[in-house]
């Protein structure tokens, strides 16, 4: 069964979306954190960072973080995260960054 991050990629659950490459697609997390909370999704359902191939170009990633945040105006600085696990609390078992920005952030986090 699809995970919910694939139906919203499909167009079968809405999503505001704001990015999309043919890696990954970019959308408005629905519980946002920071005033600009978004999260970058693989297209390929991978379960978490844990299972993520070592072999294999990752860098779009980052490169798709990157240009979000410059699109997003965040000049000033913003926070990636990956929660992989129960200890992280990752609930949606669907490999995403998140990206926040728009306040200042605390450390250590939560
Ligand atoms: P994580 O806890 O790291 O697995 O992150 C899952 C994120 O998905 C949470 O921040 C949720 O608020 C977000 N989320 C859950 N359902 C939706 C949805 N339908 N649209 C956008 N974001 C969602």
């Amino acid at each position: 069964m699809a995970t919910l991050f694939t139906r919203i990629i499909n167009g079968e659950i809405p999503a505001e979306i704001v990015y999309q490459d043919e890696h990954c697609v970019a959308f408005k997390d629905i519980n946002p954190q920071a005033p600009v909370h978004i999260l970058i999704v693989t297209r390929q359902e991978i379960p978490g960072l844990a299972d993520l191939p070592e072999e294999g170009d990752h860098k779009f990633l980052l490169n798709a973080a990157k240009k979000i945040a410059e699109q997003m105006g965040l000049a000033g600085g913003y926070r990636l995260v990956i929660n992989q696990g129960l200890d992280a609390g990752q609930t949606v078992d669907h490999l995403h960054v998140h990206l926040l920005g728009g306040r200042p952030m605390n450390w250590p986090p939560g």
